[in-house]
């Protein structure tokens, strides 16, 4: 539920990433957002497109070339004392794309889990600590039972709830959930949706959700962000990006989501954009979508499209709409 109460501001964010040869990746390229507490933002764009990214560089696992995250208002990249990096650390964790590869394979989901206990809260007993591995493995739809065993032992919608366990330990506000669903059985995948849904409602918990498609994400989001090649392209409420996109980019990537029912899936009309998102070395000027854009005009070669709130809080960055 969101409370309107600003969590993460995002300012002019940019991260380059030198690539040999003299020749700069342009990943992030300039994005202003904000997340609200208690909301969850998707974040959706093609491979590429920098969302990961954003992620990791929000979870500081990557420092900006320039601009700010600010978190509860403090710059979470400027320089702060160990007690305050510690505690901004804790209240933010991040949910893998491949729960295959995210876990210790040489440890046991109590240790797994029991990591961020040991490091945030040091004083707690062993029998303290295992029961809130318990606990946590019952929040997230598992048990006691599983506590011994090793992740190979688990299912991939299993080892995901493991990860999941492990993001919940340290108590966390907010959670990058970075394809959380994308290596996940079509089955499995709203299992996990839904498990999210509920531990968010419980907790209160706020969350960037990043995904490559727009098929699950609206089931989560309450706002959504489509990107392509580094920038931010449209911004709006979940429902209204599903019932009105702007970007003829948004407008392609709902017309790939296969509809349930079989009447209109047959009558679905896939918008299948030409050739390749440019690459993030070599970004073209004017409109990054001009070379595969359904709709493109002259001005759109020359000129960067400004990014513009069309009707209230639904923001898109296209000549069209100039
Ligand atoms: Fe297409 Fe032009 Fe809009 Fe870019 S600015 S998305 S090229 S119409």
């Amino acid at each position: 539920m969101t409370t309107k109460e600003v969590l993460i501001e995002v300012k002019e964010l940019e991260k380059h990433f030198k690539v040999g040869k003299g020749r700069v990746l342009r990943a992030i390229d300039g994005l202003t957002f904000s997340i609200y507490k208690g909301e969850t933002l998707g974040l959706v764009g093609e491979s590429g497109c920098g969302k990961s990214t954003v992620g990791r560089t929000m979870f500081q696992l990557y420092s900006p070339t320039r601009g700010q995250i600010l978190f509860e208002n403090e710059n979470l990249h400027a320089k702060m004392s160990k007690t305050n990096a510690k505690k901004y650390r804790k209240k933010m964790q991040m949910i893998f794309q491949d729960p295959y590869s995210s876990l210790n394979p040489r440890l046991t989901v109590e240790e797994i889990i029991a990591e961020g206990l040991l490091i945030h809260q040091p004083d707690m007993t062993k029998e303290q600590r295992r029961k809130q591995v318990t606990d946590l493995l019952e929040q997230v739809g598992l048990n006691r039972k599983h506590a011994d065993r090793y992740p190979h032992e688990f299912s991939g919608g299993q080892r995901q709830r493991i990860g999941i366990a492990r993001a919940l330990s340290v108590n966390p506000d907010f959670i990058v959930a970075d394809e959380p669903i994308a290596a996940l059985d079509v089955s499995i995948q709203a299992q996990i949706v839904n498990l999210l849904k509920q531990l968010q409602e419980e907790k209160g918990l706020t969350y960037l959700f990043i995904a490559h498609d727009l098929s699950m994400v609206k089931h989560i989001s309450d706002r959504i962000a489509v990107m392509y090649l580094g920038k931010m392209v449209e911004l709006s409420d979940s429902e209204n990006l599903y019932d009105k996109p702007l970007h003829p980019y948004t407008e392609a990537l709902l017309s790939a989501i296969p509809l349930p029912d079989p009447n209109l899936e047959r009558q679905r009309k896939r918008i299948i954009l030409k050739g390749d998102v440019p690459s993030p070395t070599d970004i073209p000027a004017g409109c990054r979508f001009y070379s595969r854009c359904p709709k493109a005009m002259d001005i759109c070669a020359r000129k960067e499209p400004s990014w513009i709130e069309v009707e209230e809080k639904h923001y898109v960055a296209c000549h069209l709409y100039e």
